[in-house]
């Protein structure tokens, strides 16, 4: 099959394509959590590769901070996990609450035990797998980093793909044999393919707010990973290794200002919990938050993944979790197209387009929609239907095994593998 560049006339041929060499490395574009993923594992596969990223250092910042069990199963084989276990911490279990009733329903990982060896949620800020995957990538000479560079724009030629990136000592061209577009959710890559990022924006913004304070001291009977309904001002509970990070939502008339005013902030804080010294607040953000899947993740020899290929509500924090499968499974195929000769280059691209997704609508999408739509409820009748339908079936442990799967993505990788062949995968869509 061949490929038509959305950025002109250049074609791009699977049948023409220019092995994976030191010349024509694999170029991930974006140093965050996916793209140092994919180049981890690239690497792993004994691949060279390119890491382009704009910031002259790896991204500081708190975000994402829950790591699901598929999701251990798969940074396992870029051997990171040991770290992240000598430094996260180990959530067996978590609970759907309502502000006005209490506790509603617990869900217990453990349930999950007879089939995976991390039957948690594992509490990590994502800063520090960032920090943990920068440094493991310093000491491969397979990758080469170039912090500080910018990626311009891109063209697809017959055999592969031209980079223009503008780093420290001007512009250049770096020639690639594949791209994985890992540069969030404003992707350059997305723009230069020219696939759509459709969908919507929810209409509030998110607070998230850190606390050294201990939350479960004050509510004892709180869990580490809480989600709160209530239809005035739902909240978002969660333990990490440094603090407790608690979640709201910013009405659309607040401005940010207004909604990180430090008032504001203990007021909101002395609303979940009252503690008499005050709040210490060691981190606190409103972002933006939406619900978009790009209409396409590949073009040619160019694949995204990530934020530049999906963007979702936080709540059920399965958003990084599954940028992350997205990035092994992308790796895993192109080490098979690099290293396999005879390989169906075009199944093997197609095959990660339709399956990474499909797993972004049907549940990443689908599921992190639900939850939100649950916490924020305001129909009275509705929330009580969906507290009972939670009661039922954290009390049937059949019910609360498929649940957990679901929700951890274990089901949706069981379902699709993870850079499973093509040819295994038949009937799976
Ligand atoms: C405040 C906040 C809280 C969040 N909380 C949660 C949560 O609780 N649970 C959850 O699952 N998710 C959460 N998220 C989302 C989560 O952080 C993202 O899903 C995750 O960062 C995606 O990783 P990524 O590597 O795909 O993209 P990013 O982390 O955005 O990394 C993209 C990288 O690409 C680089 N880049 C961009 N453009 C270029 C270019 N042109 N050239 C070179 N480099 C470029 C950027 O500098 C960046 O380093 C949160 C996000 C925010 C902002």
């Amino acid at each position: 099959m061949e490929f038509a560049s959305s950025l002109g006339a250049m074609i791009w041929h699977s049948a023409t394509a220019a092995p994976v060499s030191r010349d024509r490395p694999i170029a991930v574009v974006g140093a965050g959590p996916v793209g140092m993923t994919a180049a981890a594992a690239l690497a792993t596969a004994g691949l060279p590769v390119v890491l382009v990223e704009l910031s002259p250092s790896p991204q500081p910042d708190w975000r994402a901070s829950t790591f699901h069990a598929a999701t251990m199963e798969l940074l396992q084989t870029i051997d990171i996990t040991g770290r992240m276990h000598a430094e996260g911490l180990v959530v067996p279990t978590y609970q759907f609450r309502d502000r006005r009733d209490g506790l509603v329903a617990e869900f217990d990982f453990g349930l999950l035990a007879d089939e995976t060896r991390f039957p948690y949620r594992l509490q990590l800020n994502q800063q520090h797998l960032v920090r943990m995957l920068a440094e493991r990538l310093a000491d491969d000479d397979r990758v080469r980093m170039r912090f500080g560079t910018r990626l311009t724009g891109m063209a697809i030629d017959r055999d592969g793909v031209r980079l223009t990136v503008s780093g420290p000592d001007g512009a250049e061209e770096i020639r690639a044999s594949y791209v994985i577009g890992a540069d969030g959710p404003r992707s350059t890559v997305r723009s230069c393919i020219g696939v759509a990022f459709d969908g919507f924006t929810y209409p509030e913004r998110f607070a998230i707010t850190s606390t050294p304070v201990d939350l479960q001291e004050l509510v004892p009977d709180l869990g580490h990973v809480n989600y709160v309904a209530d239809p005035r001002e739902w909240l978002f509970i969660l333990r990490t290794p440094e603090s407790w990070r608690v979640v709201w939502p910013v009405p659309a008339s607040c401005s940010d200002d207004e909604a990180s005013d430090p008032e504001r902030l203990q007021d909101t804080l002395q609303g979940v919990a009252p503690y008499a010294p005050g709040y210490p607040v060691i981190d606190h953000q409103v972002y933006g938050v939406h619900q978009r899947v790009a209409s396409a993740f590949r073009a040619g020899p160019v694949l995204l993944a990530g934020d530049a290929a999906h963007i979702n509500s936080p709540i059920g924090g399965v958003g990084l979790n599954s940028g992350i499968h997205d990035a092994m499974d992308a790796a895993r195929r192109l080490a098979r197209i690099a290293t396999e000769p005879g390989t169906d280059i075009e199944a093997e691209l197609s095959a990660y387009d339709r399956i990474r997704r499909t797993v972004a609508v049907e549940y990443v999408q689908a599921d992190t929609q639900r939850n939100t739509d649950r916490l924020r409820e305001t129909d009275d009748a509705v929330r009580r239907r969906h507290q009972d339908e939670m009661r039922a079936i954290a009390a049937d442990p059949e019910r609360a095994r498929a649940y957990i799967r679901r929700v951890s993505l274990l089901e949706s990788v069981r379902r699709f593998g993870i850079g499973t062949p093509p040819l295994e995968m038949e009937g799976a869509l």
